[in-house]
């Protein structure tokens, strides 16, 4: 069980001399207790307090890599169980299938090359290839799995033999793979020795918690330290209630035994309805590295969205720098909008005003990365702060029609506005940003 933030203290020199950059030794004991601090901040901790602290000092979750070099993932490395709490750290990497039986298999890498986007000017980016083993050859997954490797990915190698994972292991040990998986002790004697003497990943799979726990013990016990943790192919409901027991057992319990993150195969049907549910419940329950079959974009695009709001800290709402934007090849007579900084309110007026294909300027207000109704709840959106923003960013350098619309939602500021900024119209705009198109289209001749 992790130590108490006294219990930590007992065990710190107690010169209070600062150098971890914590003004004493409880404020430090404190900080590792929260796991918001790490042990070799601390250059005057004796080796034997090192030792004692090591389990208490380690994450409740291991942090464990897959891939190497610049796109190599990282799972696990999580301290609470709702994201209001603290935050998530490590995103769900999504690695999409190709197996090695499918005539089509580089159409399948062709389509997965393009599962890149840009969501509130930041990139969704699918994670890892999943090469699946279907034709039960080890030299047709060795060859699909080096194929799949030129997209530049991590890979997931997954295959019922325990035989062609070791052989694709070898063949591909450089690139760090994650295998899939060691399924019972025979599974475990064949790929915990590689794992350990290649440092590679790998699934441990059981259908129990007890079975897991068990086989968890054997793959540690024969060496391997990299562990993914899995249940096998599960539905929604059966995910959400394993991902949530693990999640539970590591961080509300200590049970250091399942403390590694956790590996989902969300192919579990046909119905893409139904496997996006599954995939889904795997972003919002903790999983590590997800498996889908999925590969359309109107499929991964929803995935990834839901896993980026999940895995942004809810503490500090995702801003653009605030200023003068320009949309387009806009002028001195386009049409002028304001809108505050918070990305997804930047980004939906941005999107809505280059859907009417009139250039125009955008002001994001600095309101801290607020969306328009909460900064004027708030009073971080006003006249005083539209105005300052006018001077800072030259406005009228650039704009000559002294014409301003306002997002509709706070149309309440037009009179205040027109006093702040005399000289100026004030025009109104719509409630939702998706009117924009028309609005501007019929009232801006
Ligand atoms: Fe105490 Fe170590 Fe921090 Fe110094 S560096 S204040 S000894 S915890």
């Amino acid at each position: 069980m992790a130590m108490t933030g006294l219990e930590i203290f007992k065990l710190l020199p107690k010169t209070n001399c600062k150098d971890c950059g914590k003004p004493t030794c409880l404020a430090f004991a404190m900080a590792l207790a929260q796991k918001k601090a790490s042990l070799d901040e601390c250059p005057e901790v004796s080796d034997e307090a090192k030792t004692a602290l090591s389990e208490s000092a380690a994450p409740p979750i291991k942090k464990v890599t897959v891939g190497a070099g610049d796109k190599a993932l990282s799972a696990g490395e999580e301290t609470v169980l709702y994201r209001h709490e603290e935050k998530f750290y490590h995103p769900t990497a999504i690695a999409v299938t190709v197996d090695d039986a499918d005539a089509e298999a580089d159409a399948r890498l062709e389509k997965a090359k393009k599962l890149n986007f840009i969501r509130v000017g930041l990139p969704m980016e699918l994670n890892a290839v999943a090469v699946t083993n279907s034709s039960g050859d080890a030299g047709k997954f060795v060859e699909t799995a080096k194929k799949a490797d030129s997209l530049g990915l991590p890979l997931v190698l997954i295959s019922d033999s325990a035989d062609n994972l070791k052989a694709a292991g070898e063949a591909l040990a450089d690139k760090k793979p994650l295998l899939a998986a060691a399924r019972d002790e025979a599974g475990v004697s064949a790929l915990a020795p590689l794992s350990k003497e290649k440092g590679l990943p790998i699934v441990v799979e059981a259908g129990t918690i007890d079975a897991l726990a068990d086989l968890v013990e054997k793959a540690k016990a024969a060496g391997a330290e990299n562990i993914f943790l899995s249940f096998g192919k599960a539905g929604p409901r059966d995910a959400f209630e394993n991902l949530t027991k693990l999640r539970r057992l590591a961080l509300r319990k200590g049970f250091r035994t399942l403390g590694f993150p956790i590996f989902t195969d969300t192919r579990v049907s046909e119905d893409v309805f139904e496997a996006a549910s599954a995939a889904a419940i795997s972003i919002a329950k903790y999983g590590g590295v997800l498996v889908t079959d999925l590969i359309t974009p109107e499929a991964i695009y929803p995935l990834m969205t839901l896993r980026q709001n999940i895995y942004t800290d809810p503490q500090k709402p995702i801003q653009v720098e605030p200023r003068l934007y320009k949309v387009g090849d806009a002028d001195e007579n386009s049409p002028l909008f304001f809108t505050t900084n918070f990305s997804l309110t930047y980004f939906s007026v941005e999107g809505d005003v280059e859907a009417s294909r009139i250039p125009s300027w955008i002001l994001a207000v600095d309101t801290e990365g607020t969306s328009v109704l909460t900064a004027y709840s708030g009073d971080k959106l006003n006249e005083k702060v539209v105005a300052q923003a006018f001077q800072k960013c030259e406005v009228e350098k650039h704009v000559k029609h002294k014409k301003l619309i306002i997002p509709g939602h706070v149309a309440v500021m037009s009179g205040k506005l027109e006093e702040a900024l005399p000289g100026w119209t004030i025009l109104v705009g719509p409630k939702e940003s998706s009117y924009i198109p028309r609005y501007i289209q019929d009232m801006w001749k």
